[in-house]
């Protein structure tokens, strides 16, 4: 079959509500491919530059977006957060499914640049849970979680802007219904089904 373009994918959700997971499951399958963001947050210990995110300056990522390089960007929990567009379209053009891991205003401005993006929105069974989530990362203080955990409502507001949702009680239920939804997105009937039958229209005329 001819070449088609990969699909892009907006995971968000509240902070610690196991975003990084699910993303870190789906890209084993090579056909998937995670968005490194670029960051003005100081990397966690472990945090590789490149890997999770870039890290980069104040001043470096106003540049970028002086410059016009970002999909989408956001001030998120005192920090800018943005990815980086070239990268994104890239993969898409080569037949890659790109995952972005972004808040819920990142999703929206990626819902309005390409409105063909999908959507996936990932909720914690409960606060209490997140709370405990959050904690037992340990990777942010006290009071950063209190900030997180106070914009968690406020995120959950907007998921009826969201394509789906999916509670992530078991990690690797919730992975599985993500893949899923992949699948099930790679059916569907194309908008652009002309050049499918153009091309079975040629395998017959090759028969
Ligand atoms: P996010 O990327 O949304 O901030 P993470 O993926 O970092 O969240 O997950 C936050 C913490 O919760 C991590 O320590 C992770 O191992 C844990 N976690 C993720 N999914 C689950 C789950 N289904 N059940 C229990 N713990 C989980
Ligand atoms: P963290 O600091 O925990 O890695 O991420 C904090 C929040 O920023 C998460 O909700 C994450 O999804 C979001 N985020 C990460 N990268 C981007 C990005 O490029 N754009 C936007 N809008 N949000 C991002």
């Amino acid at each position: 079959m001819s070449h088609t373009k990969g699909k892009l994918y907006v995971i968000s959700g509240p902070s610690g509500t196991g975003k990084g997971t699910i993303c870190s499951i789906l890209t084993k399958d090579p056909k998937n491919e995670f968005s490194v963001s670029m960051t003005t947050r100081a990397p966690r210990p472990g945090e590789e530059n490149g890997r999770e995110y870039w890290f980069v300056s104040k001043e470096e990522f106003l540049e970028n977006v002086e410059m016009g390089n970002f999909l989408e960007y956001a001030e998120v929990f005192d920090n800018y957060y943005g990815t980086p567009k070239d990268m994104v379209l890239k993969r898409l053009e080569r037949g890659h499914n790109v995952i972005l891991d972004i808040d819920v205003q990142g999703g929206l401005q990626v819902r309005k640049a390409m409105p063909e993006a999908v959507l996936i929105f990932i909720l914690p069974p409960t606060l209490t849970e997140l709370r405990s989530r959050l904690e037992g990362r340990k990777t942010e203080t006290r009071d950063i979680i209190e900030k997180r955990l106070s914009k968690a409502v406020n995120e959950i507001r907007l998921i009826g802007e969201y394509d789906y949702l999916i509670v992530n009680d078991d990690r690797d239920v919730a992975a599985a219904k993500a893949a899923s939804i992949m699948t099930a997105e790679d059916c569907r009937v194309p908008d652009k089904v002309r050049s499918l039958i153009r091309e079975y229209e040629q395998q017959q005329k090759g028969e």
